[in-house]
């Protein structure tokens, strides 16, 4: 059969079957290879009739006399007695008919099912039976366990894989021979034949061990490619001078940091070299990343070149282009800082670019708008992305494209990630910690609160509001869902200002308003003239307002802790000290990670804990990295991860050609599409 044949080709899949299949996206014999078991349960150990006790078992046995009858009208039990040297057992299928004419008086079995006590007799219910002279699938064995859909079970996905067995020993090999051995792998089709039909519980781990490391290995080379790529690319050379670093740093009104002052430098570095910068700066909430971006782009308008910011949404666009300006003055650069955003009218646009081409604007500051436009970019020699992992590959190329030469890039986050996480996703960037948090910042007192407190929680919160201090409250849903009980942001609005807070100005932000109505919201409680502002996410990331101290996160259960950390750092940003109340739809106790965030600031740790217990897809939703799609490996597998990047580390000192291994070939363009910069 050839990998591309159709699942109708294997016995007993017919149309009707094969519909099924697909829906679980199984079209061909290669997809259902390529299908892996869910989890597994183990009837390996066969059991002589005599030792049996409760629960699942596995016996060898000869099956004596098997008969079905109705007990009554719609249920019906098949019943047969099993027995090998040391005993006998009853054995039970309700509402299987078939079965009596299909089993064989006088025959050996293997049995496996569920041992247990039946109308005061022992016996094995619904148990899965077959021949001991065919190759068992569902019995005496580790059994596979396929996600299902409705009309195809695992039993018939089993039979599907027991029919395709020759296709999986005829697998090719997919890593360059030399890897296999020194790594100690099992070749591919001998792990591919292991997940779906494992001897042992170490034969599946090695099984999984070699698709794992097959997975990370893709990913590494990837990444690598990408770097080593990038480093034959050449980039305009941005000259370091240390009068202007020097008289930049004596006009902002504070010391900056030690790690602000090593990250800075390892920009101007990285910027001096021919080739591109590919740096990332990770840095909780509140480190201080604008004032590194606003250093690197001052050297480069200092040589009269172009440099641009993105951030991912208007408001944080608007506000850094207000930022810059401040930092930028001194210099003389600050009438160089130019906005460029969606929500701006055709006028205003039409400005903008025509201060761009005569090159009054240098330093651009957007949104996508600034790809999407018609902008002279010509001597972009620094993009600056902010909250980098909301932009996709796409853009980021685009806005490359436009410069016509590849200039440096920097990106900047505060999605901390998890080091093992961070080496193997951006293996091709050169990634730099803000670790130092800027001097004087009040801890943030973050509590859990159960619905029941709610009344005295609101009487707390009048008091700050009172006190001329201003609230947000972020709810994970813009209108109401009958599913879902957390209240939603329009519910919430409407209690706030009719109910709970009457006395006080009442404002409503959500993802789904006009670019222009939430900058006249967002303009309005910054100028105070709103109190309570209840938002969606989309207050998540940037947004200063220094004199909102209170947080309260409605449904605090549904969000990430990665999330929660951040929303937690839109207040503390001023003189006053920052609350954050973490509001549970029910009063159910809290769950370990809710608490974890009350009691931790340290956002890396929070990264941790989410990839531990929620695993890297948690992490990967917020980085719109779901294609890289592991399946095996698992990112906090350190041993696993290190081997597999020394190797691919390896492959490329080697000078190994790629040609020679198509389906690595394949993959790793596939990988290094949605990776990063390529
Ligand atoms: P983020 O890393 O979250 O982007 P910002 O750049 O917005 O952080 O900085 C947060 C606040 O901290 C700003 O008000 C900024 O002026 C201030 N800040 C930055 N660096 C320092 C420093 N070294 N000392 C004191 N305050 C600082
Ligand atoms: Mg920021």
């Amino acid at each position: 059969m050839t990998s591309d044949a159709s699942l109708q080709m294997l016995k007993g899949v017919g149309p009707a079957l094969a519909q099924k299949f697909a829906v679980l996206g199984l079209k061909t014999v290669a997809d259902l290879i390529d299908y892996y078991p869910r989890r597994y349960e183990d009837y390996s150990a066969v059991t002589p009739i005599a030792q049996i006790i409760p629960g699942n078992v596995s016996v060898r046995a000869v099956i004596k006399q098997a008969k079905g009858r109705y007990v009554r009208r719609g249920m019906h039990i098949t019943e047969a007695v099993a027995s090998d040297e040391t005993d006998s057992v009853r054995i039970i299928w309700f509402n299987q008919p078939y079965r009596e004419a299909s089993l064989k008086s006088g025959q050996e079995y293997y049995i496996s099912g569920n041992f247990e006590l039946s109308h005061q007799r022992l016996s094995i219910m619904n148990p899965s039976i077959e021949l001991v002279s065919d190759m068992p699938l569902n019995t005496a064995r580790i059994v596979p366990v396929y996600r299902e859909t409705k009309g195809l079970t695992s039993r018939q996905i089993r039979a599907a894989l027991g029919q395709v067995i020759t296709d999986i020993q005829a697998l090719a090999e997919t890593l360059p021979e030399w890897i296999v051995k020194e790594q100690g792998l099992y070749s591919r089709s001998k792990a591919i034949m292991h997940m779906h039909f494992p001897d042992s519980v170490e034969d599946l781990e090695e099984a999984k061990r070699r698709l794992g490391f097959e997975e990370v290995f893709q990913l590494s080379l990837a990444a690598l490619s990408n770097k080593y790529e990038l480093m034959t690319e050449s980039a305009p050379v941005v000259p370091f001078e240390e009068r202007i670093a020097k008289e930049f740093v004596s006009h902002v009104p504070f010391p900056l940091t030690t790690a602000q002052r090593k990250v800075v430098w390892q920009i101007y570095q990285d910027m001096q070299k021919a080739h591109p910068m590919n740096r990332l700066v990770e840095g909780d909430v509140g480190s201080g990343k604008t004032v590194v971006a606003a250093m690197a782009a001052v050297m480069v308008l200092h040589h009269g070149h172009q440099v641009a910011l993105m951030a991912p949404t208007e408001l944080l666009a608007r506000q850094h282009a207000e930022t810059l300006q401040k930092l930028l003055e001194p210099l003389g650069f600050g009438s160089q800082v130019g906005l460029l955003v969606g929500g701006m009218t055709a006028a205003q646009k039409k400005r903008a670019h025509a201060h761009i081409a005569s090159g009054d604007i240098r330093f651009m500051v957007g949104t996508q708008a600034l790809i999407q436009d018609k902008v002279d970019m010509h001597e972009l020699e620094l993009i600056i992305v902010d909250e980098q992992h909301r932009f996709g590959v796409e853009q980021r190329k685009t806005l490359q494209a436009k410069a016509g030469h590849m200039p440096h890039v920097l990106s900047l986050t505060a999605t901390p990630i998890p080091r093992s996480l961070a080496l193997t996703l951006y293996g091709e960037l050169d990634v730099s910690v803000l670790d130092v948090k800027p001097p004087g910042r009040t801890e943030i007192v973050t509590k859990i609160v159960s619905p029941n407190s709610r009344d005295q929680l609101y009487t707390d919160i009048d008091a700050e509001l009172a006190a001329g201090r201003q609230m947000f409250v972020v709810c994970p849903l813009i209108t109401e869902n009958s599913e879902i009980t957390a209240l939603s942001a329009e519910e919430m609005y409407e209690l706030m200002q009719k109910k709970y807070f009457k006395h006080r100005r009442v404002g409503l932000l959500h993802g789904k308003m006009k670019p222009a109505e939430k900058n006249e919201i967002m303009q309005q409680f910054v100028d105070h003239e709103i109190d309570i502002l209840v938002s969606t996410t989309v207050i998540e990331v940037g947004v200063d307002v220094p004199n909102a101290s209170i947080m309260l996160i409605e449904g605090a259960e549904r969000f990430g802790l990665a999330q929660i950390h951040q929303l937690r750092g839109r207040v503390g940003r001023g003189k006053h000290q920052g609350y954050c109340y973490l509001m549970m739809s029910d009063s159910k106790a809290p769950s370990k990670r809710l608490r974890a965030v009350e009691s931790s600031s340290d956002g890396f740790r929070l990264a941790e804990l989410d990839l531990q217990l929620r695993g890297p897809g948690a992490i990967y939703g917020t980085m719109q990295h779901g294609q890289l799609d592991l399946r095996i490996a698992t990112l906090t597998d350190v041993r696993l991860i290190a081997a597999a990047r020394e190797t691919a580390q390896q492959f490329i000192d080697k000078h190994e050609n790629l040609v020679q291994y198509p389906y690595l070939m394949q993959q790793v363009a596939r990988l290094r599409a949605v990776t990063n910069l390529n």
